[in-house]
């Protein structure tokens, strides 16, 4: 089959190589270049490009979109909620917050996911394909177009585990910040990850400005294991350790991502357990609630506990927030709207 090449997702310089070797000026790149930031999502409506010129791109290039397949907004939040399809039919999650200071999106990286926590809808069906540096991002832009607003923060907890798709995540992070595309400083870039060490390691040597969020979820190995298979790659003490070294080399605090399960991970134990186990560190813990997933049999824990393990923590230094809860009448949280549709349509 004739492979076209993703042309939303290449550099303009490099596109314009390809163009120069073709016999085509330079010039035609940057006005290509426009177009896809102006969220045109087909050659023929690039009206300042000459016919042939656009048939031929069309030969060469394809300009990945999603499309809205479903959209649900929430009646207590306005919280909204989309399911997008891709260009080969295959969809993903996206989910558009509205807070104080304006919109957040949380944005998928992957279809699917390989890494397999228990706890975690996406994780029950297993990778089927990366994402393309201009999938992820057209899931901001078609947001933004369809819901007349402005993101102005982004977190990339959707589905899918962002290092895992290094390469192209890596690359969407260097068009989102791009002058004339959706702009959104690094700063305002949430990056979660459930511990790839070695793709922490990478990234760190970047010294980007994003925030890391590292899904911990447990204070030590034996339970970790219990909830997430890549805890069997790397102890807690190795993460805890390359996570230290991360806020110290890039000056960012981390943000640990602490899932609340009935009695399985939030008793006080644990909650002494993770404050001597972070003590010192540049740091902030995010509890979340866990979101009852079927055929999982963990329950969310209730609001006393919560409040018993903020306290212990704060106490210790440490300080915890417990993530707020939107869209709950919309099941907000990724992965479960793809596998109700799936198990629909089965
Ligand atoms: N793969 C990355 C990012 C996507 S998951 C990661 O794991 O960090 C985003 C966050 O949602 C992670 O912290 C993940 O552990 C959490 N999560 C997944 N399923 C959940 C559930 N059922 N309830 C609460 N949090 C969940
Ligand atoms: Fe993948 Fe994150 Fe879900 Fe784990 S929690 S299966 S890493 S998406």
């Amino acid at each position: 089959m004739n492979q076209k090449t993703d042309i939303k997702s290449m550099p303009t310089e490099q596109l314009a190589e390809q163009l120069k070797a073709l016999g085509i000026p330079a010039f035609r790149a940057k006005q290509i270049r426009s177009w896809l930031d102006h969220g045109v999502t087909s050659f023929e409506d690039m009206r300042n490009l000459p016919l042939a010129l656009r048939e031929q791109l069309a030969e060469r290039y394809t300009i990945p979109s999603v499309k809205i397949e479903r959209k649900l907004i929430s009646a207590i939040d306005g919280t909204v909620k989309y399911l997008f399809s891709l260009a080969d039919g295959e969809t993903v999650e996206s989910v558009l917050m509205k807070f104080h200071h304006g919109w957040s999106q949380c944005i998928s990286t992957q279809v699917g996911c390989r890494m397999g926590c228990t706890f975690c809808a996406t994780g029950q069906g297993g990778l089927v394909r990366n994402l393309l540096p201009s999938e992820i991002l057209a899931q901001i832009e078609e947001a933004q177009r369809d819901h007349g607003v402005r993101v102005s923060s982004v977190v990339l907890m959707g589905m899918g585990e962002p290092l895992d798709n290094f390469d192209h995540v890596m690359r969407f992070l260097e068009m989102v910040n791009e002058e004339g595309g959706v702009q959104i400083g690094m700063r305002h870039i949430s990056l979660s990850t459930c511990g790839l060490v070695d793709r922490m390691e990478e990234l760190m040597e970047r010294r980007l400005q994003l925030t890391l969020s590292v899904s911990l979820h447990a204070p030590n190995d034996e339970l970790r294991r219990r909830l997430m298979p890549i805890a069997r790659k790397w102890s807690v003490d190795e993460l805890l350790d390359t996570c230290r070294r991360y806020a110290e080399c890039t000056g960012r605090r981390i943000s640990f991502e602490y899932a609340m399960v009935d009695g399985v991970t939030d008793t006080d134990a644990c909650a002494k357990e993770l404050a001597q186990k972070l003590k010192g560190m540049l740091c902030h813990v995010n509890l979340i609630p866990v979101n009852p997933v079927d055929g999982t049999p963990y329950r969310r824990s209730c609001a006393d506990r919560l409040q018993s393990f903020v306290k212990i923590l704060e106490r210790a230094g440490i300080t915890a927030t417990v993530r707020r809860t939107l869209g709950a009448d919309i099941n907000a949280s990724c992965g479960q709207l793809r596998r109700k549709e799936q198990q629909n349509n089965a």
